[in-house]
């Protein structure tokens, strides 16, 4: 049976109780309401009646005394006015017999009182045969005896219906007391049974629900093998079905899960474990949660107890805890060039080269949850670099040599032999002389940024004033610019500071930069080299109206020997890498914006002067 029916039928007799308890009282009442109306019925009228009559017969008997005192008119006169009332109320009690023994009282009233009027009758008919008026005697021993005799008949009516009301009032206040507890006994057993069968039917409902409200407890705390019992084929029988079942998948999948999860922490670790690289983690509070074995061998932290450290006790340089902070800070990642990212971490007398990288871990709300420290082991390659370096710095070194001598060989057998030769040997030797100052030229530039990078190159660091160096460039640029018909001019901000920085190999950058730009703007073009401080830096720029450089060239240029396919310019490619190098040496940075056709502005930043 479902849910509902039992519900249904669970209201359906409480209902029936209540009509039962309705059906009672009903009842009761009109047997009640029967009662009195039976007393008014049968006794009332009778009593009025007999009361009714006693005062007439009074009033006649009142009529026959006036007649005795000589007001014959009068006591006639009031005799038969109240003789047509008196047979009135007794055709009403004759009407209304309804107890026994009130029919004989009625007969000897109606015989009693017909022998009165024939006795007033005859009174009245002596005093119209004009004889003499009626003695004292008479009345006293004829008819006042019959006047007493109805009267008394009448009030002894009048007491046997009043006796039989009184009997009649009795029942009927039994009949309420009966159905006063009558209704309550049954309105309480109604009541009585409603209550057990709403508590029963209340219970029933309930009882499944608490084993429900456990076991989903119990699920939450992680036992999915409970069940509830299914006990009947309704609704709740089929919820706990089904429960029962989810109850089973949920099993299924946490214990998946369980195993998803520990699989894939032991893949994490046995990544983190066979990596070479090292990697920290650190809490928004900067403090170390995780570290893999490499990062506990770079950091020199094999034994130390990683929850007890915070960010600054494990990294001896300053600004990467400074860097992690800000992070933490911004929740954005550093945005740090790759020269800037490196350290080198002291271990006894080997110091050896990490470049590090922080990485945000951002939680469900992408909010940040804690940063990732990597560090990876460069000093191979920084030694591969130096070596690297060291070898192009000596055989250009090498090269320097010998090819000034074949350069200067060349040139004085240009000037001096070139008119005993042939036109055609002319043009080789001619050939032969532009080719040894291209590779002088390129041997020049190798040694310098091989000196650069070596750190063979030492700066002499000076508060230099900017307009001085643009002074100069623009001096040692006028001839060419007039050449070509190019205009070359200078802006400067209104009070911009001094820079921090080596003039020689700033005007070196400079210089490189404005022959790029003179190289590549077209006749009547325009440069213009302009210096503004922004923030703790001046910002100096070489801009032209060249044929700019395409946008996948851009990152690319400053790296050694490349150049923009299809612009031949006789250049050796490594300009760029060396003003990016010498630029780098004073802590700044060099970037170009350009759109092709629309001309190129090359940046780079030096330090204001303190
Ligand atoms: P190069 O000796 O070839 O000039 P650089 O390193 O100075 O070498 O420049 C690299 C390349 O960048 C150049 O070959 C050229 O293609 C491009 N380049 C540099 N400056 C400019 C400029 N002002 N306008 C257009 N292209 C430029």
């Amino acid at each position: 049976m479902t849910l509902k029916k039992k519900i249904l039928i669970g209201y359906g007799v409480v209902f029936v109780l209540m009509g039962l308890v309705v059906v009672w009282a009903v009842t009761n009442l009109v047997s009640l309401g029967k009662a009195s109306d039976a007393i008014l019925r049968e006794n009332y009228r009778s009593i009025l009646a007999a009361e009714n009559m006693v005062d007439t017969l009074e009033r006649q008997d009142s009529a026959v005394l006036l007649i005795l005192l000589g007001d014959a008119e009068k006591g006639i006169h009031q005799f038969r006015e109240n003789e047509s009332m008196f047979l009135q109320w007794l055709a009403r009690a004759k009407d209304n017999i309804t107890i026994q023994g009130e029919g004989e009282l009625v007969q000897s009233i109606e015989a009693n009182y017909a022998k009165y009027r024939r006795e007033f009758s005859a009174l009245t008919d002596f005093r119209d045969a004009a004889k003499p008026p009626l003695q004292v005697p008479y009345y006293q021993g004829t008819i006042f005896p019959l006047f007493a005799e109805v009267r008394d008949s009448c009030i002894r009516l009048r007491n046997l219906n009043e006796e039989t009301m009184y009997a009649a009032s009795l029942k009927a206040g039994s009949v309420a007391n009966r159905a006063i507890w009558s209704t309550v006994f049954v309105a309480t057993s109604a009541l009585i049974v409603a209550l057990v069968f709403s508590l029963l039917l209340a219970e029933r409902i309930v009882r499944p629900l608490r084993r429900f409200m456990d076991a989903s407890r119990k699920i939450s705390g992680g036992d999915y093998a409970v069940q509830v019992p299914v006990e009947t084929d309704d609704e709740l029988g089929r919820l706990a079905g089904e429960f029962n079942q989810m109850a089973a998948q949920l099993g299924q999948y946490h214990e998946m899960n369980i195993e998803q999860i520990i699989s894939e922490k032991n893949k994490g670790e046995a990544i983190l474990s066979s990596i070479e690289d090292g990697l920290v983690v650190f809490d928004t509070d900067l403090k170390v949660t995780g570290i893999n074995p490499a990062g506990r061998r770079m950091l020199d932290l094999e034994f130390a107890e990683v929850p007890t450290l915070a960010c600054a006790d494990i990294l001896p340089t300053p600004n990467i805890s400074e860097m992690i902070r800000r992070t933490v800070e911004t929740g954005m990642q550093p945005d740090v060039p790759e020269e800037q990212r490196i350290i080198t971490l002291q271990k006894g007398a080997i110091s050896r080269h990490y470049l590090f990288s922080i990485t945000p871990i951002r939680g469900r709300e992408r909010n940040l949850s804690g940063i990732v420290l990597l560090l990876r082991d460069v000093t191979r390659l920084k030694e591969v670099e130096r070596l690297k370096s060291e070898f192009i710095m000596a055989a250009s070194h090498e090269l320097r040599t010998p090819l000034t001598g074949m350069g200067m060989s060349i040139d004085l057998l240009l000037e001096h032999a070139a008119q005993g030769l042939s036109e055609k040997d002319r043009e080789l030797l001619q050939a032969a002389h532009e080719e040894v100052h291209r590779m002088k030229a390129l041997v020049n530039d190798l040694l310098d940024l091989s000196k650069i990078e070596a750190g063979r190159i030492e700066l002499e660091f000076e508060q230099v004033p900017v307009h001085t160096l643009f002074e100069h460039v623009q001096e040692v640029f006028k001839g060419q610019a007039e050449m070509k018909h190019i205009r070359l001019t200078s802006e400067l901000a209104v009070d911009l500071p001094e820079v921090r920085a080596d003039a020689n190999k700033v005007t070196w950058v400079l210089t490189n930069l404005i022959s790029n730009a003179l190289r590549y703007v077209r006749q009547d073009g325009q440069i213009q080299i302009a210096a503004k401080k922004i923030g703790p830096q001046v910002h100096l720029s070489v801009r032209d109206d060249g044929p700019g450089i395409p946008p996948e060239y851009q990152s690319k240029i400053f790296q050694k020997f490349v150049q923009v396919k299809g612009r031949q310019s006789g250049g050796t490619g490594l300009g760029l890498a060396i003003c990016k190098e010498i630029v780098r040496a004073h802590g700044g940075a060099i970037w170009v914006e350009s759109s092709p056709g629309q001309g190129s502005t090359f940046t780079f930043t030096l330090p204001v002067a303190q």
